[in-house]
């Protein structure tokens, strides 16, 4: 289940039970790409004591696992952040922005190790998700005690892809009916769904995934969409993760 907790937070009920401080901003607490929003949603959370580690966000499949030097820091051409904290005794969290891409929370509370991850379609077709995990694994985590939260992105309702992007799914996501569907004369692509096969795939327990009910475009009033927002309204939103 996915609430708005706070204010202009959204949060994950599984999370919640990890005991994890976590959340996802909503349009009201301002374009995540500035400053100020970043403080108003770490202050929401608990986290304002916290060092933001960030990435750059280049739709690619690198993932970077947090140092000593990363703190405070937006790390460059990566995707996906890991940490641990039995490596790196800090206050450290991991942010990720989005808007109609998907952002993903991880945790693995018996290992002290989290992940966050940006899936946009190119993320998603070179598997960004995978990745996180494969990295959280390095770190010590395990696939089963993992929990994870896909975060608010833009569903299949709203995103008809041009026919050549439909087929990679295809081929990528072995013909999955619920990854790609032609409706309305369109092909359309479920990218929270892909990333929900990788998690899968990867042996997350299906129980211990969740996801936002409905999507970015749909929910105009509480999230940024790049497909429906215009140059004036757009911005990002950010799913930020810590341990307590
Ligand atoms: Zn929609």
């Amino acid at each position: 289940m996915f609430k708005e907790t706070i204010p202009g937070v959204f949060q994950s009920e599984l999370l919640s039970q990890q005991k994890i401080l976590h959340g996802f901003s909503n349009r009201l607490i301002g374009d995540m790409r500035m400053v100020e929003p970043r403080h108003k949603l770490k202050e929401l959370l608990g986290l304002s004591s916290y060092r933001l580690v960030a990435a750059e966000q280049v739709h690619g499949d690198s993932v970077h696992t947090v140092t000593e030097n990363d703190l405070g820091k937006t790390v460059s051409g990566v995707d996906g952040l890991v940490y641990s904290r039995e490596k790196v005794n800090a206050n450290v969290a991991l942010g990720i922005i989005a808007a109609d891409c998907v952002p993903l929370l991880l945790v693995d509370t018996r290992a002290k190790v989290i992940g966050a991850a940006h899936a946009g379609w190119k993320g998603t077709l070179s598997r960004i998700t995978t990745n996180t995990i494969d990295e959280m694994k390095k770190l010590g985590a395990n696939a089963s005690d993992i929990v994870a939260s896909i975060g608010p992105h833009i569903g299949m309702c709203h995103y008809n892809v041009p026919t050549e992007r439909a087929r990679r799914f295809q081929e990528a996501f072995n013909y999955d009916q619920k990854a790609v569907t032609f409706f309305d004369n369109r092909w359309h692509v479920d990218i929270g769904w892909a990333n929900y096969l990788q998690l899968i795939a990867a042996g997350i327990p299906p129980e211990h995934i969740d996801a936002p009910p409905t999507c970015t475009a749909c929910q105009i009033d509480n999230f940024f969409s790049f497909r429906r927002d215009t140059a004036e309204t757009y911005g990002e939103i950010m799913g930020v993760i810590g341990f307590i």
